[in-house]
Parts: C-alpha cells; structure tokens; sequence
C-alpha cells in the first residue's frame, strides 16, 4: 500500500517532457528532464524518475555501442523500478520493466562485439496518462477523475479532488 500511496496524484512537469524526449529517441535529453524532476521531489516517488532515467541512459549507451555501460545500467534501471506498481503516476512501468528486458535480452545475445547490429525498433515508447490517477486504497483498482470527482469503476469507492491536495505538493 505504501507503493501505491507514493504512486497517486501527477507527473512532474519536468518527467513528463522526459518522456516525451524519450519516445522521441532523444535519449540524452530525456535522461536531463528526468534529472531534474528527481532533484525537484522528494520522497520514494523518486525511484520511478531514476529508474525511468536510468532506462533512458541504457538506451544512450547501446546507441553508443557501449555494450558495458549499457549493461551495467540496466541493472541499476531494474534496481529502481522492480518494486513499483504496474502503474505509478499513470505511468505503465510494469510495461517499461518488460520493454527493457526485452532490450537487454536482445543485447545480451548480440554481445559487445555485434552491438551494432542491435535493432532500434526494440526501444519501445513509454505509456502513460497525463490524467491524474489513484490507486483504490480498498480494492486496489485504478480510479478515474472527471470534474474533481474521483471514483472506483470496480467498487465505487469515491473521493473528491479537493480531500486530496493533500497527497501532491
Ligand atoms: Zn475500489
């Protein structure tokens, strides 16, 4: 619960740039936005901006033929991401932890001598929803906002916006 609870409320601005730039394929330049979102928070909802990060600066080294550093930081990607929810910040990061796999698999198989064949096709592009999402903290689903009202589609647990503000500074 304590994940979900790190996983309501919005974006920061800044990683929602870092996304844009990362399915654009600008790696570096999202691994900045992403930079500046984790100094700009605190608390564990910095793990999804690091880990998003590190993702991005995998990718960087592999379009870099840079078979250690990419391998190396892939690991330090999963070491962020592994325990958060499938979606954190309407973020699919359960999707994100699959794609990368898939990266790192694929290198893997390459090796460092064959990185350069790697297929760039195989960096897939984030998912997520602008719009603010909760977590329902009695059944677990994920719950709608419209009009400031929030509501569980699944049990019809419901919030107003306004009790809220609370959990987003
Ligand atoms: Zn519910």
């Amino acid at each position: 619960m304590k994940d979900q609870f790190i996983c309501q409320g919005a974006l920061h601005p800044k990683a929602i740039e870092g996304l844009r730039l990362f399915n654009e394929k600008k790696f570096f330049e999202a691994h900045e936005e992403f930079e500046s979102a984790w100094r700009a928070e605190k608390g564990e909802i910095r793990n999804l901006y690091q880990g998003i990060l590190q993702v991005a600066v995998c990718y960087l080294h592999i379009t870099r033929q840079n078979y250690n550093g990419a391998v190396k930081v892939y690991g330090r990607s999963m070491k962020w991401l592994k325990d958060l929810p499938d979606v954190c910040r309407g973020v699919r990061v359960g999707k994100l932890r699959e794609d990368a796999e898939a990266v790192a698999n694929e290198l893997q198989k390459l090796g460092a001598e064959r990185i350069t064949e790697f297929d760039s096709s195989l960096f897939k592009a984030a998912v997520w929803n602008e719009k603010m999402e909760w977590v329902c903290d009695r059944c677990g689903s994920i719950m709608r906002e419209k009009n400031c009202k929030v509501t569980c589609p699944n049990c019809g647990n419901r919030f107003d916006c306004s009790d809220l503000n609370i959990y987003f500074d």
